[in-house]
């Protein structure tokens, strides 16, 4: 996957901090950050309550969609140099820290071809696909404390797990440790409790999108969900991308999803089927292990959004939707090692002779992104990540 993809078509948002100063809004363009605090003093940004001097996006995002497009418009002019040439900082001068406090998380299981995949694995002999499947776009509330910014590195989980279904449950250092690739839509307006957002109205509740992570204790997992949904295995960490994408940034690359709906989903979450045309990729130690697209989300954002709220939930400014892994039918086009690996029973052959089946301490996962080409690609920024031994 080439470089770029920071260019005037993308400028995501980020907090950055330089040492000895105080961590602040950024703006990436090309290898360089601006500093909108320092933009808006010197009067060529409009600074909207102060919230560029502020050490999470939450205070800008929560401006809504009017602030977005005026700041966008503004910078958008700014890096072409129209009215002034404003100073760069170098991204290697700059830490990047988590950008937006997290309210609440949700992870969806919106990719076809992972929950058919996930289905043969676990449930063989019945229907690959829950009957509630095809009916709404079905998730669970994760949690929000353990997300981190991208190059964090992630320690195996500790936790129950009955590898001989014979023998008494073990506990110990994770044996199955995963990585998940998906997209994370980052809630900027916020929704009142009570009040359905209609599904034709969700997408301006979104103020951007990251490349997310959802590492994954395969084993722990497996014994902890009978029935109730993902807990331990799952909370231990989700990287995210330190650069968020605005979702006008997007807009050019939204195209219809790879499989169609059928049956028609309710009235509430009915509209024209969308996706985003992004291509996506698991790099691990240095070497592509799947390439798959973001056109392989069955359900859009817009339609989880209005699921999410229709039972009158409300959203927060800093709510984080995780698409669920996306998967393509071909096996390369899997974003999961429990799909690549069937489980464990199909290893994958890497370069240089060495197999993988899950992650071992030392591994290094990153996740790329990039949506177009050339001066109009957009990238999301990759969310990197190492093993660290329990
Ligand atoms: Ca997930």
């Amino acid at each position: 996957m080439t470089a770029g993809g920071f260019g005037r078509a993308n400028l995501p948002y980020g907090i950055f901090r330089r040492a000895g100063e105080p961590a602040r809004v950024g703006v990436r363009f090309g290898e360089g950050v601006l500093d909108l605090a320092t933009l808006a003093a010197d009067g060529l940004l409009d600074d909207p309550g102060g919230a560029f001097a502020q050490p999470a996006l939450n205070a800008f995002m929560a401006c809504g969609p009017a602030a977005w497009a005026a700041a966008r418009e503004r910078l958008q002019r700014l890096v072409s140099g129209v009215d002034a040439e404003p100073g760069l900082i170098a991204l290697d001068d700059v830490e990047l820290l988590l950008p937006f406090a997290v309210a609440d998380y949700v992870d969806f299981w919106s990719s076809i071809d992972h929950a058919a995949n996930s289905g043969r694995i676990f449930r063989p002999g019945s229907d690959p696909l829950p009957p509630n499947w095809r009916h709404m776009p079905i998730g669970y509330h994760g949690r929000s404390g353990t997300v981190v910014a991208g190059g964090t590195p992630v320690r195996r989980p500790h936790g129950q797990s009955r590898p001989d279904r014979e023998a008494p449950p073990v506990f110990g250092p994770s044996a199955k440790l995963d990585v998940e690739l998906e997209l994370g839509f980052v809630i900027g307006a916020p929704s009142a409790m009570g009040e359905a957002v209609p599904v034709a109205l969700a997408a301006e509740h979104v103020f951007g999108v990251v490349l997310l992570n959802d590492w994954s204790a395969r084993d722990l997992q497996a014994f902890e969900s009978q029935p109730l949904g993902p807990f331990l295995g799952k909370s231990f960490a989700t990287s995210i991308s330190p650069w968020v994408t605005p979702m006008a940034a997007l807009e050019p690359f939204r195209a219809a999803p790879l499989t169609p709906q059928e049956p028609a989903p309710a009235d509430y979450l009915r509209e024209e089927p969308w996706a985003l045309d992004i291509a996506l990729e698991i790099e691990l130690n240095g070497e592509a292990i799947a390439r798959t697209n973001g056109r392989h989300l069955y359900w859009s954002v817009a339609q989880q959004i209005a699921h999410l709220t229709v039972n009158g939930a409300s959203l927060r400014t800093g709510d984080l939707l995780g698409s669920g892994t996306i998967s393509g039918p071909a096996r390369a086009e899997r974003g999961s090692l429990l799909e690549l690996s069937w489980n464990g029973a199909e290893p994958l052959a890497l370069a240089g002779g060495a197999e993988r089946t899950f992650l071992e301490d030392g591994d290094e996962v990153v996740l790329r992104g990039i949506a177009g080409e050339g001066e109009d690609a957009v990238a999301l920024a990759d969310v990197r990540g190492r093993i660290v031994g329990a």
